[in-house]
């Protein structure tokens, strides 16, 4: 879902990180150090191993259209993010206690900011 991949699972296909930084601009999307989301279909050829990676078609769709960047999807869509990078962090342990607003992010929390409760995060469907 929302064609998570982390940085081995690229090397493994060939990609390194010349290719990553370029693709950013692209097709591939930063979630926090070492982990990444594939968010278009590309036809570049030199992006093939990254495509590969990308089988959520609804979330690909999503940023196709460009619905990401609508201003009234903006700050859900930030908020998703947010709970992509606490839910795929990579260097959590055994027994490392998630809180605070990382922790609200993971359960879908409502969060108390300049005065007033924001607006619930996404549910459960697929996109922001
Ligand atoms: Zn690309």
């Amino acid at each position: 879902m929302y064609n998570i991949v982390c940085y081995d699972d690229l090397a493994a296909a060939g990609v390194n990180t010349t290719l990553i930084r370029r693709a950013k601009s692209c097709c591939l999307v930063k979630i926090c150090r070492g982990m990444y989301s594939v968010v278009r279909e590309c036809t570049n050829p030199s992006h093939s191993a990254i495509a590969a990676f990308g089988t959520d078609r609804e979330w690909m769709r999503y940023h196709e259209q460009g619905l990401h960047r609508e201003r009234s999807q903006r700050r859900r869509y930030l908020d998703h993010l947010a709970r992509l990078r606490v839910l795929h962090y990579p260097h959590y342990r055994d027994d490392d206690v998630v809180w605070g607003v990382s922790a609200a992010r993971l359960h879908k929390l409502r969060l108390f900011v300049n005065g007033q409760w924001e607006l619930p995060m996404g549910g459960q469907q697929n996109c922001p």
